[in-house]
C-alpha cells in the first residue's frame, strides 16, 4: 500500500474502537478493546483505563500501516469532563461521566445560561463544572476543562486546551478550551510517541466530536435532507439541516456541523419494546412472514415504560400494545408499522419546527438488519430508506482525520 491512511478512534460507553480508512472510505484495519478496569479504593480510575486503551489502541494498528498513517482524530462520550492542571495537562479530579448528574449545579447554571438551552440539564458539562468549582477550594487558579476526546488527543499532540464545537455544547465557561471545527489539524503527532510506535514523522492530529455525531458522520449523509435513524433501544433520529432548530420541550437540539446543523430527537420507542415481547429469533422468522407492502390496521404505542419524549412531549403516556391478534406475524407486523408511524410523526414534528426537509433515511442499529421493517418504513415514511454502509463511530472519526489532512493539503 502506497496511498495515505487516516485514523480514527472511538471512546465509547463500554469500550473503545478504531477504523484505519484510506480517503476512498475503504477500511484497511479495525479492532476494539474493552476498557480495563482499574480500582483506586472503591472508585474506578477512568483516566488510567482510558489512557491505558488508547495506547493499546495505537498499538493495535498493524504495524507496517503506522508509517503511512496522514491524521489521527478522535471522539469521545458527549458531557465527558475532565478537569485538568492547566500547564501540566493533569487530572485535579476525577472525570465526570457522560451520564452523571450534577443537580446541585442547576440553580446556578439556569441562572446564567440562555433560557431552556442544553446546558440546562443536570448532566451538561457545564453543571458539571459548576458543581466542582462549588466543591473544591484549592487548585482552581491552574484548572482548565477538556472533555474527554480533547484530554486523549492531547496526550497525542500535546497541545494543551483545544476542544470541537461539538463536545463543547453543553459548556459554556471562562475555563473552556479554544473551540474549533471537528477534524481542524492541531498539531503534529508527538516525537516520542511516534518513535515508539513506529507512526510517520509527519502525522498530524485533529480535533474529534462526540460519539454520537461520530457514527451519524459514518453514514456519510453529506447534504441536507439526508437522515439517520438509529433503531437499538430506542429510536433516534439525527437530520441534517440548512437551519437550526432547538425544542426543549421534545428534547430537540441542533449540533453545528460546518456550515449546516445536525438536528436531532429521540422517542423511547425502539427495539427495547421488541425485546420485551420476542426474542431476536423470533423476530427474524416472524418478520420474514410479513407482507410489507400491505398497510397493518393495528394501531400501536409501543413503549417499554411509560412516558414518551419525542415527537410527543407525555411524561405519562402509557404504552398501547392491545389488542393483540391470535397471530403473532400479524402482532408484530402491527407493532413495527407502528413504530414506523412514529418515525414519520417524528420527522414531519422537525419540518414543522423549522428544519429541512428530509428526503432519504440511513439506518443504524440493530433494526437496520430488518429487510421488511425497512420496506414498511420505505411505504409509511414515503422515502427512500437504506442500512448506513458504515455505522461505527471510530469511522466516522477516521473521517475527521481525512477531512484535516486534506485542510493541511490545500
Ligand atoms: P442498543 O441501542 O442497545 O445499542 P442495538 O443497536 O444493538 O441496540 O440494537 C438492539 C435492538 O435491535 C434490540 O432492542 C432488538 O429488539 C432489535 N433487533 C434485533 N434484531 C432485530 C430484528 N431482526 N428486527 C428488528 N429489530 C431487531
Amino acid at each position: 500500500v502506497s496511498e495515505q491512511l487516516y485514523l480514527g478512534l472511538d471512546f465509547g460507553t463500554s469500550g473503545a474502537r478504531f477504523a484505519l480508512i484510506d480517503k476512498g472510505g475503504t477500511i484497511h484495519a479495525q479492532g476494539k478493546r474493552d476498557y480495563p478496569l482499574y480500582k483506586r479504593k472503591e472508585t474506578v480510575d477512568w483516566v488510567h483505563s482510558w489512557k491505558q486503551t488508547l495506547f493499546l489502541l495505537l498499538e493495535d494498528v498493524p504495524f507496517h500501516l503506522r508509517q503511512i498513517i496522514a491524521s489521527i482524530s478522535i471522539d469521545g462520550t458527549s458531557a465527558t469532563t475532565m478537569i485538568i492542571d492547566s500547564t501540566t495537562g493533569e487530572p485535579l479530579w476525577r472525570p465526570f461521566l457522560y451520564n452523571e448528574s450534577c443537580p446541585d449545579a442547576l440553580p446556578i447554571v439556569k441562572s446564567i445560561a440562555p433560557e431552556n438551552h442544553t446546558v440546562c440539564s443536570g448532566s451538561s458539562t457545564l453543571c458539571k463544572l459548576v458543581s466542582w468549582w462549588n466543591t473544591v477550594d484549592s487548585n482552581k487558579e491552574s484548572a482548565a476543562l477538556l472533555h474527554q476526546a480533547d484530554w486523549l488527543l492531547w496526550l497525542l499532540h500535546g497541545n494543551l486546551g483545544v476542544t470541537d464545537y461539538n463536545n463543547a455544547l453543553k459548556s459554556y465557561s471562562q475555563l473552556l478550551p479554544s473551540v474549533k471545527a471537528p477534524g481542524t489539524p492541531i498539531g503534529i503527532l508527538k516525537e516520542d510517541i511516534r518513535t515508539q510506535y513506529g507512526f510517520a514523522k509527519d502525522c498530524i492530529v485533529c480535533t474529534g466530536t462526540t460519539d454520537s455525531i461520530a457514527a451519524f458522520l459514518a453514514a456519510r449523509a453529506t447534504k441536507p435532507g439526508k437522515a439517520v435513524t438509529s433503531l437499538g433501544s430506542t429510536l433516534a433520529i439525527k437530520l441534517l439541516s440548512t437551519g437550526r432548530v432547538d425544542d426543549a420541550r421534545y428534547g430537540v437540539y441542533s449540533h453545528r456541523l460546518d456550515d449546516k446543523w445536525l438536528v436531532g430527537g429521540a422517542s423511547n420507542t425502539g427495539g427495547a419494546v421488541l425485546r420485551q415481547i420476542f426474542t431476536d429469533e423470533q423476530l427474524e422468522n416472524l418478520s420474514e412472514q410479513i407482507n410489507p407492502m400491505k398497510t397493518s390496521p393495528l394501531d400501536y404505542y409501543p413503549l417499554p415504560t411509560v412516558g414518551e419524549r419525542f415527537p410527543m412531549a407525555d411524561p405519562e403516556m402509557a404504552p398501547r400494545l392491545h389488542p393483540r391478534p391470535e397471530s403473532d406475524v400479524e402482532y408484530l407486523h402491527g407493532i413495527l408499522e407502528s413504530i414506523a408511524r412514529i418515525e414519520a410523526k417524528a420527522y414531519s414534528l422537525l419540518k414543522d419546527l423549522g428544519a429541512t426537509q428530509v428526503e432519504e433515511v440511513f439506518t443504524a442499529g440493530g433494526g437496520a438488519k430488518n429487510e421488511k421493517w425497512t420496506k414498511i418504513r420505505e411505504r409509511v415514511l414515503g422515502l427512500p430508506v437504506s442500512r448506513a454502509l458504515q455505522t461505527e463511530a471510530a469511522y466516522g472519526a477516521a473521517l475527521l482525520a481525512l477531512k484535516g489532512a486534506q485542510q493541511c493539503a490545500q
